[in-house]
């Protein structure tokens, strides 16, 4: 069965997402993608099928955090903007808390991403 990889990029890293997903594309597009609905937007725009959530603020970080709790998630990029001030703060810690209790690989940054890549996808 195919795996499933949640992205997500915050503002100040959406270039940046988008970079890496063209970096990873033909292992990428052997996953079912999920993303939250701002980035999902620009990874479409590669080619790539996306399965969009909720935008990051409006609660889609929380519901990739559920999909990760009901263990359909293998693994998730998630590229914070560590400069940046994020209304939905408390929905990324319990991303990150849930990731930790049900112990889902857990990327967020380039290099810990493309890792998540290999073990997974290649
Ligand atoms: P977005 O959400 O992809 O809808 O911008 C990401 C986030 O801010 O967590």
């Amino acid at each position: 069965m195919a795996k499933t990889i949640a992205l997500i990029a915050h503002d100040g890293k959406k270039a940046e997402m988008v970079a890496f997903v063209k970096d990873h594309q033909e292992e990428l597009s052997k996953a079912h993608l999920v993303a939250t609905g701002t980035t999902g937007s620009y990874i479409q725009q590669t080619g790539l099928e996306v399965e969009l959530k909720l935008s990051g603020p409006k609660g889609g970080d929380a519901q990739i955090a559920a999909m990760a709790a009901e263990g359909k998630i293998n693994g998730i990029i998630f590229f914070r903007d560590p400069l940046g001030k994020h209304p939905h703060e408390p929905d990324i810690q319990m991303l990150m808390r849930i990731c930790d209790l049900w112990n889902v690989p857990l990327a967020t940054n380039p290099a810990t991403g493309s890792l998540i890549i290999k073990g997974l996808l290649e």
